[in-house]
């Protein structure tokens, strides 16, 4: 039996007796028994860390029942990335949990929402899932949550992998624990370009506990916005616009600073939130960045 706990999506129809009853998919009740559960039903871009740390408590408690075998997360794609890799890193189970979400809705002729929730259903129930962290099914593949990223803002196969296969640690080998806090610390990205005003840089530096900087090509940025932040009293994690390729610690632009490798901007906020919940150590933050 599965779980099928619905988070923020538009991409599936449901019939109006039961909402869970996925038109469309009637197969999907064959594959596994289905229990579902709605934790929110919003746009994902105004997803929240109340929402994160609900739904993290939820798989949680639900992993413990004998009878659950899986877990499946409907989500819009725009942030499933970043709950992906959240869960990824705080749920505390060996049991599969996947991701999944659609880029047309139902009522298109190139619906993608069912071929995408049945592998999602096939990958929660499927032996081959267990103990490998949480997984996101789209568009025919199954990605490891510490690699997909959405990278276009139309195409059906939108949610991909950023191609690294860097291994990470997840799930019940990870040291952060939600249980035991209520927030997230604040962390601020700022996007490097042509001529950046590096006072928007200080002013969020001043509302933030930590910068995730998405630098140009490896990691790079102008002198002004070095000389900034150089002064920064914050841990600095530097990232790459280009949300892709490695950023190499002994290349690092200002000495102090985190490199985030092979983490996209968005992700190395959501790891920098979580690690600065356990250490503000600018050596402990780059051994949280290498193992996770
Ligand atoms: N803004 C929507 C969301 O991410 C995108 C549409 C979708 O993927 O469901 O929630």
């Amino acid at each position: 039996s599965g779980q099928f706990v619905s988070g923020a999506t538009t991409g599936f129809s449901s019939n109006k007796s039961n909402p869970f009853f996925i038109v469309g998919a009637p197969e999907l009740s064959e594959t596994a028994n289905i229990e579902a559960i709605q934790i929110c039903n919003i746009n994902s871009d105004d997803i929240t860390t109340q929402i994160w740390f609900e739904l993290v408590k939820k798989i949680n408690d639900l992993a413990k029942r004998e009878d659950v075998a899986g877990f499946v997360i409907t989500h819009g794609t725009d942030i499933m990335e970043e709950t992906a890799y959240f869960l990824n890193l705080t749920v505390k189970t060996a049991k599969p949990v996947i991701v999944t979400g659609a880029m047309r809705p139902p009522t298109a002729i190139d619906a993608d929402g069912n071929a995408n929730l049945s592998l999602a259903v096939r990958t929660a129930a499927s032996q081959d899932a267990y103990g490998k962290g949480v997984l996101v099914a789209f568009a025919g593949k199954v990605i490891p949550a510490r690699h997909v990223q959405k990278y276009s803002a139309d195409s059906l196969d939108a949610i991909t992998t950023n191609g690294s296969d860097t291994p990470s640690r997840h799930t019940l080998k990870s040291e952060f624990d939600i249980s035991k806090i209520k927030e997230l610390p604040k962390v601020s990205i700022i996007y490097f370009h042509a001529e950046a005003d590096a006072e928007l840089l200080e002013f969020a530096a001043k509302r933030s506990e930590g910068i995730v900087i998405a630098g140009a090509g490896a990691g790079e940025f102008s002198l002004e916005f070095a000389d900034v932040i150089n002064n920064l009293e914050i841990p600095v994690v530097i990232s790459t616009r280009t949300n892709s390729g490695n950023i190499h610690p002994e290349h690092l632009i200002c000495k102090d600073t985190i490199s985030a490798l092979t983490l996209p901007p968005a992700k190395a906020a959501v790891l920098l939130r979580l690690a600065l919940c356990v250490t503000t150590d600018r050596a402990e933050l780059a051994r949280i960045f290498w193992e996770y």
